[in-house]
């Protein structure tokens, strides 16, 4: 750098130069972008409370849903456990009469007058010991049935205990949150209302349209690192230095939000 010998008028210009703000600055234009970037910083401090609120709502529905399905689940259980009881009963009182068959056949066979007769009440005999057999067969395996049915419960128990502390806690969670943001919330809700009333109804509308289309709920943007802050996408120098210049309302050629350089931020006061 050439050096270059200044008189005490040059400094002192050079210094104004460096503080005030140049001679081209709308400054209706840079008080509508300070208006406008302040907005949005104030809601995405909302945006931020709703989306850490936002996931517990869900997460307590789809709890409640999981629980319900397992009570269900349960209920069912039982209800088969009651109906394989019911059949054990029956099979129950089922060999109790294929025994007294049994004795009445026996005696049968003691007044038999012949051992024709006699073989025809043996085969009688012989087939009811073959009903208990079955009956005992079935009655062995409903057993293990109502074991089986008896652990599906208790993991569906358990898994139930669970799922009904997770449940109280995301509920204590979100209260808490809600007790919490409820204060915050409630300013912010008032500082964006009330700073809506700084900026015309043309751009209001604008806004709103860009940050309803937008995911991340960005309409009004800094540039950061030669990009676009919403998307991106890179803001070829002329039009950095236009941004810079707030005399109109910039916005990325490919996103359409409006654009705003630092200086335009550290002017904000949320
Ligand atoms: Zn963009």
């Amino acid at each position: 750098m050439a050096k270059k010998v200044t008189t005490k008028k040059e400094t002192v210009e050079e210094e104004v130069q460096q503080t005030v703000r140049p001679l081209d600055v709308d400054v209706a234009v840079e008080k509508r972008l300070v208006a406008l970037y302040t907005l949005q910083r104030v809601d995405s401090e909302i945006d931020k409370i709703k989306i850490i609120r936002g996931e517990l709502p869900q997460a307590i529905e789809d709890l409640e849903d999981e629980i319900a399905g397992l009570e269900t689940r349960i209920q069912n259980f039982n209800s088969e456990i009651e109906a394989t009881n019911q059949k054990i009963a029956a099979e129950k009182s089922e060999i109790a009469e294929h025994n007294e068959m049994t004795k009445k056949y026996q005696k049968q066979q003691d007044n038999v007058r012949n051992n024709r007769e006699f073989e025809a009440i043996n085969k009688e005999i012989e087939y009811t010991g073959l009903q208990i057999q079955l009956c005992e067969r079935r009655m062995k395996e409903d057993a293990a049935h109502i074991k089986e049915l008896q652990q599906h419960i208790a993991a569906a128990e358990l898994l139930l205990e669970n799922r009904r502390k997770d449940l109280e806690m995301k509920k204590n969670e979100l209260g808490d949150i809600i007790k919490e943001t409820e204060k915050d919330e409630e300013r912010l809700r008032a500082k964006s209302e009330e700073q809506e009333h700084f900026i015309e109804p043309r751009y209001l509308t604008a806004y709103k349209r860009i940050r309803n289309a937008a995911r991340n709920g960005l309409a009004v943007v800094t540039i950061d690192r030669d990009a676009c802050g919403g998307c991106f996408s890179k803001i070829p120098p002329q039009r950095q230095t236009e941004i810079k210049m707030h005399k109109k309302v910039i916005v990325c050629e490919h996103c359409g939000r409006i654009l705003v350089d630092d200086s335009i931020a550290d002017m904000c006061e949320i």
